[in-house]
């Protein structure tokens, strides 16, 4: 079954507000088979949005919208719809003392205007609000469904899993979405593309989106059938496939997030872990302690932005720093080391770089990251030209500084450690 989603309401016009709804619904309607094939945005224009509702009802079996249902002169969905379809307004008459019931319990007469929110389309199945006064609408007509509910987030999701799903569930969609979702490190965009792309034509039942962020760029292969085992071995087979065209770089096919792998790791080396941080700022230690029970491996970290501090807490030599500069293979191999030896960790992690925007030279341009993973097995260190501003420099930074602790557990050189 394919919908469309029309979110209703003119702050969505707006700088200041997005329209997040359609998000929640996507993911909603996906698991109950239903696709989404077109979204829209209309402020709150009868005319616009008669537009956008009998467009809508051109290309999709199932229309949802958000918003437009509340009680002020601007919430003009149900008028509009009802106009559409060619059907009356009623007011109902157990809608109106509910709501008169609800403003009685916070001991208050119901305005006058809220009476507009017993009014519905007529043959329309009323669908009770749990959170607040307007209630969504179910409408069927030509074979097509409407469906109305209330732009507040908090409200949509409530009455959605109480009214709608249950509803659409019952409409006996055979088919649903199978995805999988692999998380990629060390490669751009363009080359996750490239080698990933070939087998786009060898699958053709399947769909796969690329995501770049700067926490890493992910692949979504799916597909949609109505025979989960197929669905399964497809999506098993391509992933396969895709993580021979990635090797190395493939850091998960779960979805997990660098973090939690490198989690993972440590916990089940029984390794613990300190940080030495330059340009990052503690970004390493805050996303490493974004996992719940960080404290297992986690020892701590210094953030040493001055020469004075490198020295001082993580014994970084002062002549080092002077002859190879503070942005160095040395200096990152010395505070790996340095903070290793002090805290009696496993792993030392230093990271330090030319995040900018000012600082570059020819020699040493924005963007240049030493990053250097002390261990037993002696320092590795690896320098990276990162793109972007400065916060994408710094959050790549970090990517590529716990990067190297799954690399080194899950690579290890051949013939040692
Ligand atoms: P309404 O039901 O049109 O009165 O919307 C009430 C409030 O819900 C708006 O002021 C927004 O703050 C919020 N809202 C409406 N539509 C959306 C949307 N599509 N995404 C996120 N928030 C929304
Ligand atoms: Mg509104």
């Amino acid at each position: 079954m394919r919908a469309e989603i029309i979110a209703v309401g003119s702050e969505l016009l707006t700088p200041y507000r997005l329209d997040t709804n359609s998000l929640f619904l996507t993911g909603e309607l996906n698991q109950v088979g239903v696709r989404v094939v077109h979204k829209a945005v209309v402020g709150d224009d009868p005319r616009e949005m008669q537009t956008s509702f009998r467009h809508a009802l051109e290309r999709a079996e199932l229309v949802i919208s958000t918003g437009g249902l509340g009680p002020t002169d601007d919430d003009r969905t149900r008028e509009t719809v009802a106009e559409l379809l060619n059907r009356k307004l009623r007011c109902d008459e157990e809608l109106l003392r509910k709501l008169q019931e609800r403003f009685s319990r916070f001991g208050r007469p119901m305005p006058e205007i809220n009476k507009r929110q017993a009014m519905v389309i007529e043959d329309a199945t009323i669908l009770p609000n749990p959170r607040g006064t307007a209630p969504g609408l179910w409408v069927e007509a030509r074979g097509q469904i409407v469906i109305l509910l209330p732009g507040v987030p908090h409200e949509l999701h409530a009455l959605f899993a109480s009214e709608v799903k249950p509803r659409l569930e019952k409409l006996g969609i055979r088919e649903r979405l199978f995805t999988r979702d692999l998380r990629i490190s060390g490669l751009f965009e363009s080359d996750v593309e490239q080698r990933v792309s070939p087998l786009y034509a060898q699958y053709p039942d399947t769909e796969t989106t690329i995501l770049a962020t700067a926490r890493g760029i992910e692949l979504h292969p799916r597909i949609w059938s109505a025979d989960p085992e197929h669905a399964e071995k497809v999506l098993n087979e391509m992933t396969e496939r895709m993580a021979l065209a990635l090797g190395e770089n493939l850091a998960s096919t779960r979805g997990e997030n660098m973090e939690e792998l490198v989690a993972a790791l440590l916990a089940e080396n029984r390794a613990t872990i300190a940080v030495a941080e330059s340009c990052t700022g503690g970004m390493l230690a805050e996303r490493i302690t974004n996992v719940p029970g960080s404290s297992a491996y986690f020892l701590g970290g210094v953030v040493c932005y001055s020469n004075e501090l490198k020295a001082s807490l993580a014994g970084v030599p002062a002549e080092l720093v002077r002859e190879k500069g503070a942005v160095s293979l040395e200096v990152a191999s010395a505070l790996a080391s340095g903070i290793r030896q002090r805290t009696g960790a496993t792993l030392g992690l230093g990271v330090t770089g030319i995040a900018g925007p000012g600082g570059g030279t020819p020699e040493k341009p924005v963007g240049l990251v030493h990053i250097a993973l002390a261990s037993e097995r002696g320092v590795r260190e690896k320098l990276f030209q990162l793109p972007g501003d400065r916060d994408r420099i710094r959050q790549f930074a970090v990517l590529n500084a716990l990067d190297m602790v799954r690399r080194h557990f899950r690579f290890p050189p051949p013939g040692r450690g």
